[in-house]
C-alpha cells in the first residue's frame, strides 16, 4: 500500500506544482536540482566520484553504460547478476520479482545490444504519478481503465494499479486473436502501444471487428509517422494521438493538449547537438534516476525543433517531431565526390509525394519500409502498382537531382516485416549488423 501512496503523491506533486512560465525559469529550476542530483550521483557512483559541474562528466554511450554498469549503479548491483535475472523472468514471463528491492528489466535494443536497467521501487512510483499527471483524463479518484500493448510485462507498469486504475498488460508475444476478445470486454478508456500495434487495432475497428472507442490513444516505443498518426485519429475518431518518447534513459517527451511533443524539462536536462538549423542529437540528463545515474547521454535519435514552439504556451522545448535514429540517416556519393547525407524525412516524402491521380497503392493506404543496404542500394518493401513504383522512382531521382547525390539502383519488392521487431519504415543497414 506504501506504493500506491506514493504514486498518488507523486501524481499530485507533478500535477499541480506551480509552472514555471519561461525559459529562464525552466533553466533555473533545472540548475537548481541539477545541483543536488550531481552531488548525490558524486558521492554514490564510483565511476563518478568526486566530478563536480555538468561539464566535468564524460558524455556517454550504450557502451559506456554496459561496461561501466557495476560502477555506475549505486545499489552495488553486478552485470552478470542482473542479467541472469532479468533473463529469467523473461524467460517465465513473470515479471513480479525483484532482486534486492531493485526492478530489473531488459531494453528491446534496435542495434542488437541489451541494455539493462534497474529502477527502484521510489523511481517506478515517481515515474508512474508523473506519467498520470502527464494523461490521466479526470481525476485520479475516478474509475480508470488502460489497455497497454508491450513486449514484455515489469513490475515498473506495476506500479500504476493502484485500485481504481486498472492497467491491463497485453503481452505482444502472445497471440493478437486471444487479445482482441479481452481488449473487447475490456472497453479501455486509454489503449496504449507502439503504433505498428495501434494500426493493427485500427484496421480491426475499421473493418467493424473491434467496437472499442477509447478517450485517448498513446504510441510508445516507436517513432510515429504523421501519414499513421492521421489513419489512427481517423479510425478512433480522436482529435489527437498522444505520444510517450522514452526509452532505457528517460521519460524523455510527450505530447500535450494540442499533439506536440514537449520535451519534459522538468525531470530532464537535454543539451543539443545540432545537425542543421533545426535538427539535434539530444545529450541527456536524468536528474531523478539515482541508482542507476544517466547522464550526458547521447541518445542515437535525430530530433527536430518546432518552429515558433506551441500554442498551448509551455516553456518546455516543443518537437515538430522525432525523425528517427542517426543510424538511419541514408548516405549516397555525392555528384561531385564526396559523401551526402539524406536524413529520414526526404526519404519519407518521397512516398508521401509519389501519391497522385494514378493509384499507387494496390489496397488502402500503403505500407511501406525503404532500406538502403550495407553495399549502398536501395530496397523498397510496398505493395505498389506499376505506376506506384515508377512514382516513386521519380521521386527519389527528384531528391537526387535537388540534393546532388547519385541515386543507387532500387529494388521494388512485396511489403513485409518480422513481426515482434520494431517497425522502422526508413532504415540504414550496415556491415557486420544481421
Ligand atoms: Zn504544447
Amino acid at each position: 500500500m506504501a506504493r500506491v501512496f506514493d504514486v498518488l503523491k507523486y501524481y499530485l506533486y507533478y500535477k499541480y506544482r506551480p509552472r514555471e512560465k519561461s525559459r529562464e525559469a525552466v533553466r533555473r529550476r533545472q540548475e537548481r536540482r541539477l545541483r543536488r542530483h550531481l552531488a548525490y550521483v558524486a558521492g554514490h557512483s564510483p565511476v563518478y566520484r568526486g566530478l563536480k559541474r555538468l561539464e566535468d562528466y564524460p558524455k556517454t554511450d550504450k557502451a559506456f553504460m554496459t561496461e561501466q554498469f557495476d560502477r555506475l549503479n549505486t545499489a552495488g548491483i553486478g552485470r552478470e547478476e542482473a542479467e541472469r535475472f532479468a533473463v529469467q523472468a523473461e524467460r517465465d514471463r513473470e515479471f513480479s520479482p525483484k532482486l534486492r528491492g531493485v526492478t530489473v528489466g531488459l531494453s528491446s535494443g534496435t542495434s542488437g545490444q541489451r541494455g539493462i536497467f534497474l529502477v527502484s521501487e521510489k523511481e517506478a512510483a515517481r515515474w508512474a504519478g508523473y506519467v498520470l499527471a502527464k494523461f490521466l483524463p479526470g481525476s485520479i479518484l475516478g474509475r480508470h481503465s488502460i489497455a497497454f500493448f508491450m513486449r514484455a510485462d515489469s513490475n515498473l507498469y506495476q506500479a500504476v494499479n493502484t485500485g481504481r486504475i486498472q492497467m491491463c498488460f497485453f503481452d505482444l508475444s502472445k497471440d493478437m486473436r486471444v487479445h482482441m476478445e479481452k481488449l473487447q470486454a475490456l472497453a479501455p478508456e486509454i489503449l496504449v502501444g507502439q503504433p505498428s500495434v495501434l494500426l493493427v487495432l485500427a484496421g480491426e475497428k475499421k473493418a467493424g471487428r473491434l467496437t472499442l472507442s477509447p478517450r485517448m490513444v498513446i504510441s510508445i516505443a516507436e517513432v510515429l509517422e504523421k501519414e499513421d498518426e492521421a489513419r489512427l485519429r481517423e479510425a478512433f475518431c480522436l482529435p489527437v494521438i498522444h505520444q510517450v518518447y522514452q526509452c532505457t534513459e528517460g521519460f524523455l517527451a510527450s505530447t500535450c493538449c494540442f499533439g506536440t511533443l514537449h520535451i519534459n524539462e522538468d525531470i530532464v536536462r537535454i543539451e543539443r547537438e545540432y545537425l542543421d538549423e533545426k535538427r539535434f542529437v539530444p545529450v541527456v540528463t536524468d536528474f531523478e534516476r539515482k541508482l542507476q545515474p544517466v547522464i550526458r547521454y547521447r541518445l542515437n535519435d535525430i530530433l527536430v525543433e518546432k518552429p515558433g514552439g506551441c500554442l498551448c504556451g509551455s516553456p518546455h522545448l516543443a518537437l515538430e517531431k522525432i525523425e528517427g535514429r542517426e543510424d538511419d540517416v541514408f548516405c549516397f556519393p555525392g555528384l561531385t565526390g564526396g559523401e551526402r547525407s539524406v536524413f529520414p524525412d526526404f526519404i519519407r516524402r518521397c512516398f508521401l509525394f509519389a501519391e497522385g491521380e494514378e493509384p499507387v497503392w494496390k489496397a488502402g493506404p500503403g505500407d511501406y519500409r525503404i532500406v538502403q543496404r550495407a553495399d549502398g542500394t536501395l530496397a523498397v518493401y510496398a505493395d505498389l502498382t506499376k505506376a506506384g513504383e515508377r512514382r516513386v522512382q521519380e521521386e527519389l531521382s527528384r531528391l537526387s537531382a535537388e540534393s546532388s547525390f547519385v541515386l543507387p539502383p532500387v529494388d521494388f519488392l512485396p511489403y513485409g516485416r518480422e513481426s515482434g521487431r520494431k517497425l522502422k519504415r526508413v532504415e540504414r543497414i550496415r556491415q557486420k549488423e544481421m
